[in-house]
């Protein structure tokens, strides 16, 4: 059976992701107002009341902002950790207990025919996660943004994924350079709990494809310190280096942070 995932926003302006198995649908994040977020879906064929329940990555606004509306209109169970969920509080309004979910980094779960393997990221939030998702044999993508290093545990968690969305958040010489950003902002953002690189990012994907992952997407870009063009291009760059060539020997897609992206198909590998 196929795993599908589509990046609907990926950006400081806004996340949220959709992955389909079998007869789950989900998303990871809803960070975009809650009409936008039904909009984006039904650009993909997916009915919002079709979706099993939303993966909340960490407590700031462009991962939750339209989580609350979301889950009142439709009733769908938002899973985040006890810290997400203390750092949430009434910033999305009203949530019925009823579909309030605690997880927890290490511990996975099904989310009907998903496998949901939630894990400890590097970030400034109260305790912020990453997610593999796994279908059924050998199927299993998965996303970490927000994270202000790429450590050893993360490439455990989540090598071997078929795909994976990581984030190729900034440039730091644009970074460095924004008259907009004040410096107590830059600290934050190039620090070891903000976001992660161009460079830092093409790093990570040499580690990821090297150790089984087919399909790269980079994701979570800045809308100021960076653009896809250059993202792209330091990752590239980065792989050819190594011989390898993005289209032939992997896929290497960047989402965007305000259009729907591509709906990815994975399928289960097949013995060589
Ligand atoms: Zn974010
Ligand atoms: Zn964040």
């Amino acid at each position: 059976m196929e795993m599908y995932f589509c990046p609907l926003f990926s950006g400081s302006s806004g996340n949220a992701l959709f992955c389909q198995y079998g007869n789950t649908r989900l998303l990871i994040d809803a960070g975009k107002p809650g009409k936008a977020v039904a909009e984006a879906l039904a650009s993909i064929g997916v009915k919002p009341e079709t979706i099993s329940g939303v993966l909340i990555t960490h407590e700031h606004s462009d991962h939750i902002a339209g989580a609350g509306v979301l889950s009142r209109k439709y009733e769908w169970p938002l899973y985040a950790t006890p810290g997400t969920w203390r750092g949430i509080g009434d910033k999305i309004g009203k949530v019925d207990p009823e579909l309030k979910r605690e997880i927890a980094p290490g511990r996975e779960f099904f989310l009907g025919d998903i496998g949901v393997a939630p894990f400890a990221i590097p970030h400034d939030a109260a305790q912020p996660v990453g997610f593999r998702l796994w279908g059924g044999g050998s199927v299993s993508i998965a996303t970490a943004t927000d994270l202000g290093v790429f450590t050893d545990a993360v490439y455990d968690r989540i090598a071997g994924s078929s795909l994976v969305l990581l984030e190729s958040n900034h440039d730091p010489e644009m970074l460095r350079s924004n008259p907009h950003y004040a410096p107590a902002l830059k600290q934050r953002i190039l620090s070891d709990r903000g976001h992660l690189s161009n460079d830092a990012c093409a790093a990570a994907l040499l580690r990821l494809i090297a150790g089984g992952t087919g399909s790269v997407i980079l994701g979570h870009l800045s809308g100021e310190n960076n653009t896809p063009g250059l993202a792209r291009r330091v990752s590239e760059t980065a792989l050819n280096r190594e011989g390898i060539l993005p289209g032939r020997d992997v896929g290497l897609q960047v989402a965007l942070r305000d259009e729907v992206g591509e709906v990815y198909c994975i399928r289960e590998r097949t013995a060589k």
